[in-house]
């Protein structure tokens, strides 16, 4: 409190000093002070203080003074764009964004965990979240089902599909498939293209869940466009995407090259082996983006939350930059609802997150019950949405 109150009285006379008698609005309505600003939008990575003023980025500096109506003070902290997290459940439950807001996350996107038949519910959800969400529309009438939502072709219906991105513009931002064995058989193919068809005509893209597949990944990545998206990019054989021998196949390589995006997808079982990481790390294929595959119980799971799946890159030796990239900026790129997120530039909604970089001995699980354990670790502390501090976590 006598930190806020000597800020407003700065602020008072400042105000007195510079403007009219009587208007005595400070000059920014918060100031982040003194943290390590990572920003890797614009190569910043460097202790400065962000200002922000009517809900967006003011100034990122050494110093912006102390004329503002709150100060967060972040020394010993990082500062970074709000989290993007591309791959999440967050719109099956309105509990939901709101606890991914505490991790850091002020993006979404709930990647398809309903069809035609259920996304208004999940509509309802992410129109309702005081972050900035969208949704996948599974290609699947049903959504994701436990016994595989693909086995019977018929639920890959177009028109329906077609017409819940129809309805609801707003929320749909991309059509959703899982093409795993267990998920869709031999329809896999089939099924993705039905994907392609109804999302053309909207222009969207289609995000692809891979991962013991029945098909290899030589057929299923002709079938994708630039800005489509691989998700669980590190699944173990069958048909990963490494050869018998451990090489990353060609194939993987040229979608790349093409724009396809490669993303991680932590989730909780059979979408990662620390092996097959570190064997495409190696030849220099890390992820696009880094995703958890998020919902409400994934506390208690492998995951735990963005900060500690974006920590499992850092012990893989991803640089701090990258790994900040890989949730923010590039996440943003991937869906035009985030368009002018994942960056503190100037002028750029303020949405933030501030972690803290600890030290220590950290075990980390992949979905194989393999641990490593990595010296350091990202935990959230504070939340800014729209240039209000939403959340604050001691841990
Ligand atoms: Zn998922």
């Amino acid at each position: 409190m006598t930190n806020r109150r000597r800020f407003l009285q700065a602020a008072v006379s400042l105000a007195l000093a510079t403007r009219l008698p009587g208007a005595r609005a400070a000059t920014y309505d918060l100031i982040i002070r003194g943290g390590r600003v990572i920003d890797p939008s614009v190569g910043l990575d460097a202790v400065r203080d962000v200002a922000i003023a009517g809900g967006r980025i003011a100034a990122v500096a050494s110093d912006v003074g102390d004329d503002a109506d709150e100060v967060l003070d972040a020394s010993g902290r990082i500062v970074a764009p709000g989290l993007i997290d591309i791959h999440t459940h967050a719109g099956r439950d309105a509990a939901a964004p709101p606890l991914a807001l505490a991790d850091g996350v002020t993006g979404f996107v709930d990647a398809g965990s309903a069809g035609a038949d259920n996304i208004d519910a999940i509509a309802v959800v992410i129109r309702s979240a005081p972050q900035t969400g969208c949704a996948l529309v599974h290609i699947a009438r049903t959504g994701v089902t436990g016994d595989g939502e693909l086995n019977d072709i018929n639920a890959a219906n177009v028109a329906l599909a077609q017409g819940a991105i129809a309805r609801h513009r707003d929320v749909v931002a991309g059509v959703k498939i899982r093409l795993s064995e267990s998920v869709a058989g031999s329809n896999d193919l089939e099924a993705l293209r039905r994907a392609q068809e109804a999302a053309r005509p909207f222009g969207l893209p289609v995000m692809a869940h891979v991962g013991q597949n029945y098909s290899p990944m030589r057929a299923i990545l002709p079938l994708l466009k630039r800005g489509d998206i691989v998700t669980h990019m590190y699944a173990p054989p069958p048909h990963g995407i490494l050869d018998d021998d451990g090489q990353l196949l060609a194939d993987v390589a040229a979608a790349r090259r093409r724009g396809v995006i490669f993303d991680f997808g932590n989730g909780v079982v059979g979408h990662f082996t620390w092996d097959m990481v570190q064997r495409s790390a190696e030849q220099g294929f890390w992820p696009d983006t880094l995703s958890t595959d998020w919902n409400v119980m994934s506390s208690t799971t492998g995951v735990v939350d963005f900060p500690n799946v974006m920590s499992k890159f850092l012990m893989l030796g991803m640089p701090l930059a990258d790994v900040i990239a890989c949730a923010t900026v590039n996440a943003a790129r991937t869906f035009p609802v985030f368009e002018d997120r994942g960056t503190l530039n100037v002028g750029a909604p303020a949405d933030i997150a501030v972690m803290e970089l600890r030290d220590g001995e950290f075990e980390f699980v992949d979905n194989f019950e393999g641990t490593r354990t990595g010296r350091e670790r990202l935990f959230p502390s504070a939340t800014v949405l729209g240039g209000s501090v939403v959340g604050t976590e001691d841990q």
